[in-house]
């Protein structure tokens, strides 16, 4: 295994053709994945499918917040959370993208809350998705704000921000708080983005694909695959100009120092 893909969903029904031959293509390209939870359910075959792969697929449990809707099944997850291959809790934390989530805010703060002292609970860093309305930084000022309210109390919770969005500043606060940048395959095809990648310490970044979603250039409008992931290590790479293989063994280093249930 050369690289990690630290963020993916082969949990989705995008994957029910052909799970094992995706999963496979993953494997043959030396590359690993973090099979990500958005609900009860998808944690648990989450769960699952590292069973049948426990040498190339971790599980993260949690709910999405845009599963603002269901309440946070505190007794379940905690079970869940001391699966052995389970590194992480989430996707977890705030999104403001679409109006209709915006406005449930506080539906959305109380999940989050409940998942990060789960994660306090269980020693587990956390998965965060934080998604802002366009034009704004507020759904990361706002986690910010309340993940360095607990970071006082509990100076070992650690985590990652998944999908990375954020400017310069926000990827400063993160940084700050101990967390990790988690950039996808939108740095190979939006520009903006690169000046945060140049920004940002090589110590403190993950690679992930979110596959099924976000496919980065050249399968750009395809579906994804950790196999993908590849390509956006190979942007990194380009940005930072330093050798791909020194950023893979980084990126490789930094996932196990965040993640310290993952085993290879
Ligand atoms: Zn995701």
């Amino acid at each position: 295994m050369n690289t990690i893909d630290t963020h993916s969903h082969f949990n989705l029904y995008q994957f029910d053709e052909d799970r094992e031959a995706a999963i496979k293509r993953m494997v043959d390209a030396g590359v690993g994945t973090v099979c990500v939870g958005i609900d009860l359910e998808t944690s648990k075959l989450a769960i699952e499918i590292t069973l049948e792969n426990p040498t190339t697929i971790w599980a993260c449990v949690g709910q999405h917040p845009t599963e603002w809707k269901q309440e946070f099944d505190a007794v379940e997850f905690s079970a869940l959370a001391e699966g052995k291959n389970v590194v992480a809790i989430g996707e977890c934390g705030l999104d403001y993208f679409r109006p209709d989530d915006k406005e449930h805010k506080e539906e959305q703060v109380v999940i989050f809350r409940r998942q990060i002292e789960l994660a306090i609970e269980s020693g587990l860093p956390l998965m965060l998705h934080i998604r802002p309305e366009m034009g704004t930084m507020t759904a990361y000022e706002d986690a910010l704000d309340i993940l360095e309210e607990y970071k006082q109390a509990a100076p070992q919770l650690s985590g990652t921000a998944h999908f990375f969005a954020g400017d310069t500043v926000i990827a400063q606060r993160f940084i700050d708080l101990g967390f990790y940048i988690s950039f996808s395959g939108v740095i190979t095809f939006v520009k903006e983005y690169e000046a945060t990648v140049a920004y940002v310490p090589l110590e403190r970044i993950l690679s992930e694909t979110d596959a099924p979603f976000a496919a980065p250039a050249p399968y750009r409008g395809k579906r994804n695959e950790p196999a993908y992931v590849v390509e956006i290590v190979k942007k990194v790479a380009e940005i930072k100009g330093i050798s791909l293989e020194t950023v893979e063994k980084q990126l490789l280093q930094n996932a196990k120092d965040l993640f310290t249930n993952l085993n290879f």
